[in-house]
């Protein structure tokens, strides 16, 4: 069988750094997109090479379809990815009163017009080859909803609707499409909040890790999830239950 691929987005640090690389561990060849960080995500890549893995770089934004069409579709003309990985996000709080137009759109277009654009690159050649596994990267802030967040929480909501809706449309073809929803992480994303008034909400009384994120979604991309589709599975520590 050629060698597994797995297609990553927004791994050049954080959650999707620590996917990529347990990823490359168990096996796969990476690409690995990002947008802007290019030293961040040499770093990565030089790390996923010391597991004799290959790691592609692909800089695009994945909101933007031109840009992300001119890099996936000649790639995707030769190799179909087993594993995509739709992590790329990012979050612009603030209450909703004081919060505009491109504050709501942009980051719901990171999180759905990114999941729409990357994934539809993908998946034809995963129903063909009648094999793939795709894992959104949600929040518990689609779960729960969060003050503050009403644009991200909206864009993991539709993330989750999206997860559900295309698990059902392509189980017949053995691609399995599941989520993981993550509660506060460390990472650079949430290191502007407040730990003290955070801390006494979360049950384990800790942030998580992105390794301990990475873990979920290594199991959903292993031969042991293979009669998993269409779930959440929440890595929070208890926060939301
Ligand atoms: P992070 O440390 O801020 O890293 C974000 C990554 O996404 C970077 O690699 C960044 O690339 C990339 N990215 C951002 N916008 C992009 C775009 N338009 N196109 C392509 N890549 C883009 O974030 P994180 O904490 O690891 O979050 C990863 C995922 O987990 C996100 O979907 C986030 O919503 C979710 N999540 C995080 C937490 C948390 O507490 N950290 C909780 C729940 C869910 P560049 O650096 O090159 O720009």
């Amino acid at each position: 069988m050629d060698k597994r691929i797995a297609l990553v987005t927004g791994a050049s640090r954080g959650i999707g750094a620590a996917i990529a690389t347990v990823l490359a561990q168990d096996g796969f060849d990476l690409w690995l997109n990002y947008r802007s960080n290019h030293e961040a995500a040499e770093r990565v890549k030089n790390e996923i090479e010391q597991t004799n893995a290959q790691c592609r770089l692909l800089p695009f934004d994945v909101s933007d379809s031109e840009a992300t069409l001119s890099v996936l579709d000649p790639l995707i003309e030769k190799e179909t990815p087993y594993v995509l990985v739709n992590n790329a996000g990012f979050t612009r709080d603030m209450l909703m009163i004081w919060m505009n137009q491109n504050d709501w759109k942009d980051v719901l277009s990171v999180t759905l017009d990114g999941f729409f654009q990357v994934t539809r690159a993908v998946i034809k050649g995963m129903l063909t080859k009648r094999r793939g596994r795709i894992i959104n990267i949600v929040s518990t802030s689609g779960q729960s909803g969060m003050a503050g967040q009403v644009n991200y929480s909206a864009a993991k909501a539709g993330l989750i609707g999206a997860t559900k809706a295309l698990a059902a449309e392509v189980a017949k073809r053995n691609v399995l499409v599941n989520a993981v929803s993550p509660g506060f992480i460390e990472t650079e994303m949430i290191k502007d909040i407040p730990k003290e008034k955070v801390l006494p909400m979360i049950p384990m009384q800790r942030f998580g890790t992105p390794e301990e994120v990475a873990a979920a979604v290594r199991f959903l991309c292993s031969d042991q999830a293979s009669y998993i589709t269409g779930q959440i599975i929440a890595v929070n520590g208890g926060v939301y239950m």
